[in-house]
């Protein structure tokens, strides 16, 4: 039984992970409310549309994180917000404009909005292990971390995230609030999509069956079904004792396991997959030196995260709203058949400009 009678909001619907946390809402009988920038983009594409439910309990509008005011309209009679909306690409030519103002005002935005509205007991935010890792460490992460290392001109997109979540805990800060905000940190998130535009976190994948990666690189990825991260926003939404942040991760896994389930699962027979084995001492000298080849974003990515692997503690999330992971293996085969099934797989990766090069 939903714990609403009103819409819930949330922010992105088009996104990877919005479209599956309303497919969720509705599936629980949830009323849903979308913002995008492009209501008819979004109503042309259908996919949002033709979910169980949608005809009768969805209903989208427009919204700009970098409208001042923009959601004024949209939490009003809402209970519950989720803001999921935020740019996410990793290669941003001008990273103030095209990430880290949509991600700090936008957030900032959603959160004047629902002050002034009055009516909302709580925001879920999604924020990002970004906002707590910048660089590997050895210690195990949990909750307490935050990233001190990323810039505007090192790891943008994890900064973009960092500014927005410490601008939502500052503006809680502020006074008394009539709402309480509740933080959701997924790692890379994974697992099948119900829109067909290629995640950032998708790209890995494709790349890794189109030939522009011949090696196996010793690159370690914690990983999230997005499945999963749907059902954390809304156990954190359900769930009154609900506090704070929440790390929201099912796993980590070599480039190397990844590759070998992937063939014994038979994608090997249909796609060329990395090979060439870079994951030992001399392949990091290697991949070191052509990451410098690389745009920038992804050069600094390798440079912090080769040859080191993640451990964290996700025992908050698990004990307080009670998640349960799914298996990450199964994930990884049920991303790379859903993008077999959007015919993403094989093909050439295309980049979607940030806005700076509109
Ligand atoms: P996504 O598919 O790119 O969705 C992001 C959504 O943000 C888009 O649908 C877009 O909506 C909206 N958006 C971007 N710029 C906007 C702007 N200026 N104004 C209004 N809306 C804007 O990404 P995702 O993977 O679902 O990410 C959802 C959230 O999860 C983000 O906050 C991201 O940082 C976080 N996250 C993602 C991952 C991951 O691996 N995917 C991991 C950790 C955290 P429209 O284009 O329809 O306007």
């Amino acid at each position: 039984m939903p714990n609403t009678t009103a819409p819930v909001l949330v922010t992105g619907a088009t996104g990877f992970l919005a479209a599956e946390i309303i497919k969720q809402l509705l599936a629980a009988d949830y009323r849903v409310r979308g913002t995008t920038r492009d209501v008819a983009g979004s109503e042309a594409d259908g996919q949002l549309a033709s979910l169980p439910g949608a005809d009768q309990r969805l209903e989208m509008l427009e919204a700009d994180l970098l409208d001042p005011g923009a959601f004024d309209a949209a939490v009003v009679g809402c209970e519950y917000v989720m803001h999921t909306a935020s740019p996410f690409f990793l290669d941003a030519e001008d990273p103030q404009h095209d990430l880290i103002d949509p991600a700090v005002e936008g957030t900032r935005s959603v959160l004047e909005s629902v002050s002034k509205a009055g009516g909302v007991r709580r925001v879920v935010l999604t924020s990002s292990f970004a906002a707590m890792s910048g660089a590997p460490k050895e210690e195990t992460w949990n909750e307490d971390d935050w990233n001190d290392v990323s810039s505007l001109d090192s790891g943008p997109y994890a900064y973009s995230k960092t500014m927005a979540e410490r601008a939502a805990w500052d503006f809680m800060d502020d006074d008394d609030r009539s709402f309480d905000l509740v933080v959701i940190n997924p790692t890379g998130i994974i697992g099948p999509s119900i829109v067909p535009r290629l995640n950032a976190s998708h790209s890995l994948f494709v790349s890794a069956t189109n030939g522009e990666t011949p090696g196996i690189i010793d690159l370690h990825f914690p990983m999230v079904d997005v499945r999963d991260v749907a059902r954390a926003h809304i156990m954190a939404m359900e769930n009154p004792e609900a506090a704070g942040r929440y790390l929201c991760s099912a796993g980590t896994r070599s480039m190397r396991q990844n590759i070998e389930l992937l063939k014994e699962a038979g994608f090997g027979d249909r796609y060329k997959l990395p090979s060439l084995p870079l994951d030992n001492a001399l392949g990091n000298v290697l991949v070191r030196l052509v990451s410098r080849t690389q745009p920038k974003g992804i050069r600094d990515f390798i440079s912090r995260s080769l040859g080191h692997t993640y451990e964290l503690d996700t025992s908050k999330i698990r004990t307080e709203l009670g998640l349960e992971f799914r298996d990450v293996d199964q994930s990884v085969i049920d991303t790379m058949t859903s993008l077999e099934n959007w015919g993403h797989l094989g093909k050439k990766i295309e980049v979607v400009p940030a806005p700076s090069r509109l």
